[in-house]
């Protein structure tokens, strides 16, 4: 069936063509974006909908970093510095999970995002199996990893590739929605000999990496003693980094392993909302995007944000770097809307995501335009970024299927979903 959105104005973002019509095709993927009049000349379809003049239709936001079951955890600590609330809080909570835990708070982040805009997470966390069932129901996609600590114990090395080559069997490619990836947590909880072989199974499979990098001054310290160079230096020389991989926070980092960065074509995912929050530093972004580097936009886990809302996160972004920089252009509305589209869109391999063009899937978010914060439309890239809220989202589309509706759920039911992730966390929580 060739499904025709009519109407609205779209972002897309490179263009933004009032009275827009777009076609989506059987295998879910856009095969035509010009304006309504242009569609109705060129095409014909088979069903409709028709937006409001003022809806805004946009790219689905993808968010490049995250641990969708924290959502279990969030608000359970707050206020502390990143390692202290890690030994104390978090690591003692994450032994009491299992499978159908994870599984309800990842429909939790998942309505939760999907609700708010989002319709591609990048996520690292354990039980993934369960997790990457529960994003493929409610009908998002993702990239999933189970995450790596060996902390060069080989046993527990073996253990924890023989989960991921578990998880890679049987989530890869699954519903088209789900793609695996591989996840060592950190340069300073995993081994050489552990990142080695993440590299190797990475080039075998041809799949991605994900790890956390140089989130905090004292990791840098801490990897500097153990292997005499700074954590994106280090990488490199063991030959992990390359355009395969996705590099949460980069905080810390110095001119060099900046150019490093950029030479190897490794993806940021900057979490400005988690590293302010736990006041781990401010990532050198405007550095960054000048000298080439892919830098992207995540939200982190929820005990860390604690939402996942990426129309927060990219106000958030932009408002950041200038105040940092005492200066207003640091960054710019369109270049921070595509680090949630477009350049964000290379996470995905085997489906072009993230732009509302020709040959791209069919990710598309529509806000609602008779919501105050939209209104008046001057320029709605700037009513996006600094205007918008998760709950201006009206409908929501992935590969082409309505998976939100009016605000609401299609695929699975919130109500179900909410009692039985609030019944879980409480199960956690309790002594
Ligand atoms: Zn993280």
């Amino acid at each position: 069936m060739r499904l025709a959105v009519l109407g609205g104005v779209a972002v897309t973002p490179e263009r933004v063509i009032e009275d827009a019509g777009i076609l989506i095709d059987e295998d879910g993927r856009i095969s035509f974006v010009d304006t309504r009049e242009q569609l109705e000349e060129c095409e014909d379809w088979d069903d409709e909908i028709e937006l409001g003049e003022k809806d805004v239709i946009m790219p689905g936001l993808i968010n490049t970093h995250t641990h969708g079951p924290m959502t279990l955890f969030r608000g359970v600590a707050d206020d502390m510095p990143l390692m202290k609330w890690l030994r104390e809080e978090i690591w003692p909570l994450e032994e009491r999970l299992d499978a159908e835990k994870c599984r309800w708070g990842a429909a939790l982040a998942a309505m939760e995002a999907l609700k708010s805009g989002t319709t591609c997470l990048v996520d690292m966390y354990f039980f993934m199996d369960a997790v990457a069932e529960a994003y493929a129901e409610v009908g998002i996609r993702a990239v999933i990893s189970h995450g790596m600590i060996d902390l060069g114990e080989e046993d527990k090395r073996e253990e924890e590739l023989k989960e991921s080559k578990r998880v890679y069997r049987k989530c890869h490619g699954m519903e088209g929605l789900i793609e695996f990836s591989l996840g060592p947590h950190a340069p300073y909880t995993c081994s050489e000999e552990l990142l080695k072989e993440v590299r190797r199974l990475a080039d075998e499979w041809g799949v991605k990496i994900q790890i956390h990098v140089a989130e905090t001054e004292d990791e840098v310290k801490e990897v500097k003693r153990e292997h005499g160079k700074r954590p994106v230096e280090y990488l490199d020389e063991i030959g992990l980094l390359g355009d395969d991989v996705i590099a949460a926070h980069c905080v810390w980092l110095d001119d060099k392993e900046i150019e490093i960065l950029s030479e190897r074509g490794v993806i940021v995912s900057h979490n400005p909302i988690s590293n302010m929050k736990l006041a781990s530093g401010i990532s050198p972004v405007p550095e960054m995007l000048e000298r080439g580097v892919n830098v992207t936009i995540g939200t982190d886990g929820c005990a860390s944000n604690n939402n996942l809302d990426m129309l927060e996160e990219i106000k958030a972004a932009a408002l950041l770097h200038k105040v940092n920089k005492m200066d207003p252009s640091a960054t710019e509305m369109l270049e921070i809307l595509r680090m949630a589209t477009v350049r964000a869109g290379t996470v995905f391999s085997s489906e072009k995501i993230g732009a509302i063009e020709e040959g791209y899937a069919a990710d598309l978010v529509v806000l609602d335009g008779s919501s105050p914060r939209l209104n008046p439309n001057h320029n709605p890239i700037s009513n996006i970024v600094y205007s918008a809220s998760g709950s201006d989202v009206k409908h929501v589309f992935v590969a082409g299927e309505l998976v939100v509706k009016n605000g609401k759920l299609v695929k699975a039911d919130e109500q179900e979903i909410l009692e039985n992730s609030t019944e879980c966390a409480e199960q956690l929580t309790s002594s």
